[in-house]
């Protein structure tokens, strides 16, 4: 069975955990999110694929979420001391390794699908972990402040400003002239299913189907597309995800996410609390069907998350069946 999973950072990450365990003999494809990236003291710094990387590969610091377990900060530390910016963006110095290696390899010609391949020799993480372009793309928050209107990174807005500054505008810089990376709408046309795991879907899976030719591909796969919901009630799971969809006007709900993808779902889980929204988004696709269930969504352990892989590929074979 092969699967294709279009994957942001923590939640992508631990659903994927979760998909391993529920079928380790797959053959497991990840597109991830490189709108995410940034530069940082020089560095190439690709937070969702090394999140997805360190995760499966057992690296990951687990309380956290994201970056290296057992981390050490003294590079981080020097910097500081000499001055250097920005400072509200913190590098362990296990992790810089990697962002040493990645940046040293694109300078020296190899494509970040090439990079990745070569960083997941060490990590091993039993998927084929594909970045959604080689090309650079950006993500942007348009705020405003009292000098008006300016564009800052993702990253800034995230992490110094925790999503607290209304965004006007999210956009993702450089999207229109990106093309798929190798094997990426392969993956897509000759998987036997489609998954989008509870990643943020407007600046994690936004930027991955915002690729041109990604979203078309997903749209005209013979396989069954399935997602699961990364809201809960009227909240994130975890994080600020809910600041992304207010910018871009879309309901802070299981059904306002489903809205996003209808035209590409087969099939959307959603949590058992939220079990009155099904019918209505049922209701949401205009062309075929659209079948949505609600399960436990919270993946508090391996074994949660291998229960909702598992409810994701239940309803991706029903959806087929549905269609043949
Ligand atoms: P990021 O790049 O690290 O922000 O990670 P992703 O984009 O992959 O995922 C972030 C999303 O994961 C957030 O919007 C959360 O709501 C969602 N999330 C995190 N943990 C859980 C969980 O246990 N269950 C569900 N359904 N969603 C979760
Ligand atoms: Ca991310």
């Amino acid at each position: 069975m092969s699967i294709t999973a279009l994957a942001g950072g923590i939640g992508g990450a631990r659903f994927l955990r979760g998909l391993l365990h529920a079928v380790p003999d797959a053959d497991i494809t990840v597109i991830g999110n490189v709108a995410d990236d940034i530069t940082l003291h020089g560095l190439h710094v690709s937070p969702d694929l090394d999140t997805v990387m360190y995760t499966l590969g057992g690296g990951i610091n687990e309380e956290q979420g994201w970056g290296r377990e057992d981390e050490t900060f003294s590079v981080a530390e020097e910097l500081a001391a000499y001055g250097a910016h920005p400072q509200w963006f913190t590098l362990g110095d296990r992790d810089i390794a990697t962002h040493i290696v990645r940046t040293q390899m694109l300078s020296a010609g190899y494509p970040l699908s090439a990079v990745t391949e070569a960083l997941c020799d060490r990590w091993r993480p039993g998927v084929r972990l594909l970045p959604v372009t080689d090309e650079r793309v950006e993500t942007h928050v348009v705020v405003a402040d009292d000098t008006g209107m300016r564009a800052i990174h993702f990253q800034e807005w995230w992490v110094r400003w925790h999503a607290r500054i209304a965004a006007a505008r999210i956009m993702f810089v450089g999207i229109d002239s990106a093309t798929p990376a190798p094997g990426v709408i392969e993956a897509i046309t000759n998987a036997d299913v489609v998954i989008l795991p509870p990643s943020n879907p407007v600046v994690s899976i936004g930027p991955i189907l915002s690729v041109p030719g990604v979203r078309e591909a997903v749209a005209s796969t013979d396989a069954p597309v399935v997602g699961l919901s990364p809201i809960i009630g009227a909240a994130p799971v975890r994080g600020m995800a809910g600041a992304t969809l207010r910018s871009t006007g879309v309901e802070v709900s299981a059904a306002g996410v489903a809205g996003m993808f209808r035209d590409i779902l087969d099939g959307w889980l959603v949590d058992t609390s939220d079990a009155d929204s099904v019918a209505g988004i049922e209701a949401l696709r205009t062309e075929g069907h659209l079948r949505c269930r609600a399960v436990p969504l919270l993946m508090h352990d391996v074994e949660a998350a291998a229960a909702m892989a598992r409810e994701a590929l239940d309803l991706a074979w029903s959806s087929r069946r549905q269609d043949a």
